[in-house]
């Protein structure tokens, strides 16, 4: 993947484009397992990074993903800001100073940026988080880097990855954030993070498949 921090600028648009096009299933979903708010949460944090975007655009990565993270964590509020915050952050941290970031790149970057979520959260797989879509797409990637897999099939996969992670929710019992305390009424429904979280990878994937980056 030749793909560098230029991308912001159409990311960040088509990312926003997908969360505005969804946002009243998304709250819908937040207020049946939470409060309602994740959606203007998010759309908060988009906000400000399309303000951002050409600055984010002429940065390096590790630059471009720590300004992502600290904007989003500074803007969006609720847990999921914090989390969000986390991953951007961790990302950032776990890039350095690499220059020009291939597909195994990614995937090990990604990786670490989830795990930072997982211990920020004190949650992991199962508990009906954004955590359900974001962990299953990071070992996709991280088991695929050793494949000699063609990009468009790679990028498909985390799609699929990323829509089954999500449904999975729809059966589990939240035990993390605040629709824990819903318990066993939460269950029958789909997490608004895990939703939000698979609508922006799918948002990204699409982006790169149109870009054949
Ligand atoms: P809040 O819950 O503070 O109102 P949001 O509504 O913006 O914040 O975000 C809620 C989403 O955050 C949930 O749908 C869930 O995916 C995610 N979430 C909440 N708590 C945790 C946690 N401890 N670990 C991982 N994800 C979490
Ligand atoms: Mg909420």
């Amino acid at each position: 993947m030749s793909v560098t921090p230029k991308i912001f600028p159409d990311l960040i648009k088509v990312i926003s484009e997908t969360i505005e096009e969804n946002a009243v299933e998304v709250t819908n979903l937040d207020k049946v397992c939470g409060d309602g708010d994740h959606i203007t949460n998010l759309q908060r944090g988009l906000q400000a990074l399309s303000q951002q975007a050409e600055e984010i655009a002429a940065l390096e990565w590790a630059q471009a993903l720590q300004k992502i993270g600290m904007t989003l964590l500074s803007t969006m509020g609720g847990a999921s800001g914090s989390l969000f915050g986390t991953l951007f952050i961790s990302m950032s941290k776990a890039t350095g100073d690499k220059g020009p970031l291939n597909q195994q790149d990614f995937a090990d970057i990604f990786a670490q940026g989830v795990d930072a979520v997982k211990k920020r959260g004190k949650s992991d797989a199962g508990e009906k988080t954004m955590l359900d879509t974001l962990i299953p797409v990071a070992n996709y990637m991280l088991n695929a880097k050793d494949d000699s897999i063609e990009q468009a099939d790679f990028l498909k996969n985390i799609s699929q990855v990323a829509v089954e992670g999500m449904e999975s929710t729809r059966e589990m019992m939240a035990t993390k954030g605040r629709a824990s305390y819903l318990g066993e009424k939460t269950i029958g429904h789909i997490d608004a993070g895990a939703r939000t979280s698979q609508l922006m990878i799918c948002a990204v994937v699409a982006v790169l498949t149109t870009t054949g980056t």
